[in-house]
């Protein structure tokens, strides 16, 4: 393992210089204790970070990653930190690089439908300001009120739409990234089509801060749906509502743009903390929610009518229509609220991210539930059915905090295995960080190799987010 130097008062003097003097947090526990951590997993993989650095452009990155690399100290991207693969945790200590003031859009562009924005910028904030342009951005991860856009190209987010729009990685046209040298390109840009060479913009996307820092993102928008509607449909057994997946998504004649599953665990914790009541909540074991996009009502109802037949069909219990903002908002808040829900039970709570292809997601839903039985814990699943990504989150069944990581670490090995014996993979969306690289050595030891040419040739000395995604 590499050693790094320690920052110095001299260092941070420099720093201090580069920005300006509140942009740089230094002999502050409490203060530095908020960048020691992300969303996965609170405090049993946190590490305290020596200095936090908040540049506000291009030019101080550049001078930041320039000086960090001089003196030989470790440097980790951080966006909004709501990651849960412990991916800006800064496990060496050294410097985080905090993007949180890069937060501007700098350009709507309507005539090539192209948004131009710094990685700071809270997603739902792009989203919004899309809409007002008559334009969709189409990334929505769950946490689309607290993610950067930044720190979604950095993981290559999923979320809810990705069956319709794909994840992050479809919508970035371009990046301006400051490499582990301190220079500053431009890959891709306003342009939708570059077969010039190598494919640079997508080798940074998902690349979870180790290759250099993205300061400057271009992301494709598409035209804004005239209206939506979502559908709420319980099913008194898992079984019966994950089969319905497939067929609902198959028979229509336009792509839902999410199909999302809960099952009836998650929804209990889930309605419980958001102060809310579902039909069925007794005899209900699974809840899927579904949503269409269409031009008009008579499209809209057109959809609805058809899958909801189709759902009752396949032995739902019965199947809401929400077509009103309202009442739209009240089904999203549980699902989006899910994660938040097993955090108020216990902080610690860990979650899987396992993808599988559609076809496997019963036989990987019912694998989860098995291994819930054998180790005497409750795992609620939900997750981004459409396109076979689930989260299984284990809960304490009371033991200490060491057992238990121990323990829950056991019990999502045990499952990320199995998705990749059904070919799928150990991560969908949330990506690999520092807490999953043992299973990305095992799943995929022909592709790290490739990872660390690549690596080696961008940040020879490892300056850039070491310790994550494979073992350098
Ligand atoms: C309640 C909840 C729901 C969630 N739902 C989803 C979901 O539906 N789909 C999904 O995909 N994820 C989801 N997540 C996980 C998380 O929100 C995503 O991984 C998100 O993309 C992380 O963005 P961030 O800005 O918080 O990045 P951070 O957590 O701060 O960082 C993540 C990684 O990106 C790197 N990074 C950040 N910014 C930059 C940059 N500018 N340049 C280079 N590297 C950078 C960091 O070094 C780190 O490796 C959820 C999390 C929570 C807490």
């Amino acid at each position: 393992m590499k050693e790094y130097s320690k920052i110095t008062s001299e260092n941070i003097k420099k720093l201090r210089d580069i920005c300006t003097d509140n942009a740089v947090i230094y002999e502050d526990d409490s203060a530095l204790q908020a960048y020691s951590h992300d969303e996965a997993g609170g405090s049993f993989y946190a590490h305290m970070p020596q200095a936090v650095v908040k540049p506000c452009s291009s030019e101080q990155v550049s001078q930041i990653v320039r000086f960090a690399a001089a003196q030989n100290i470790p440097l980790t991207p951080r966006g909004a930190g709501s990651g849960l693969a412990g991916a800006c945790v800064p496990l060496y200590g050294g410097i985080v690089l905090s993007l949180e003031r890069m937060n501007r859009i700098l350009e709507i562009d309507t005539q090539n439908m192209v948004a131009v924005v710094e990685p700071g910028v809270v997603t739902n904030d792009l989203c919004k300001k899309a809409q007002e342009k008559g334009l969709y951005y189409a990334g929505y991860p769950m946490s689309v009120h607290s993610s950067f856009i930044g720190g979604n190209v950095a993981t290559n987010a999923g979320g809810s739409k990705v069956i319709k729009y794909g994840n992050t990685s479809h919508h970035v046209l371009g990046l301006e990234v400051v490499l582990p040298d301190g220079s500053i390109v431009q890959y891709g840009g306003k342009r939708r089509k570059d077969s010039s060479g190598y494919d640079m913009v997508h080798l940074f996307i998902g690349s979870e801060g180790t290759l250099g820092v993205i300061t400057k993102i271009f992301l494709n928008l598409v035209p804004l749906a005239g209206m939506t509607v979502d559908l709420m449909v319980p099913f008194e057994s898992v079984a019966k509502a994950i089969a319905s997946i497939e067929p609902v998504i198959r028979s229509s004649s336009v792509l839902p743009s999410a199909v999302e599953f809960l099952d009836g665990t998650s929804v209990k914790y889930s309605c419980s903390y958001n102060n809310m009541e579902l039909p069925f909540m007794q005899e209900a074991q699974a809840y899927m929610i579904v949503q269409f996009e269409a031009e008009n009502s008579e499209q809209i109802q057109t959809l609805y009518e058809k899958a909801g037949k189709l759902f009752l069909d396949m032995g739902a219990l019965n199947v809401y229509i929400a077509d009103n903002r309202n009442n739209s908002e009240k089904i999203w808040r549980i699902r989006r609220n899910w994660l938040e829900s097993l955090k108020a039970i216990d902080p610690n709570v860990p979650t899987g991210d396992v993808v599988v292809p559609i076809s496997e997601i019963p036989a990987m839903v019912e694998y989860i539930k098995a291994v819930g039985k054998k180790y005497e814990v409750d795992i609620p699943v939900a997750g981004h059915a459409a396109d076979g990504n689930l989260h299984p989150a284990p809960l304490n069944n009371g033991s200490s905090c060491e057992q238990w990581r121990e323990v829950s670490e056991k019990i999502l090995s045990e499952i990320a295995l199995k998705a990749c014996e059904l070919g799928g993979a150990v991560s969908g969306e949330h990506g690999i960080g520092f807490i999953k690289k043992n299973l990305l050595s095992i799943t995929k030891k022909n592709q790290i190799e490739s990872m660390l040419k690549i690596k080696k040739s961008f940040d020879p000395n490892n300056i850039m987010n070491p310790g994550k995604l494979y073992e350098y």
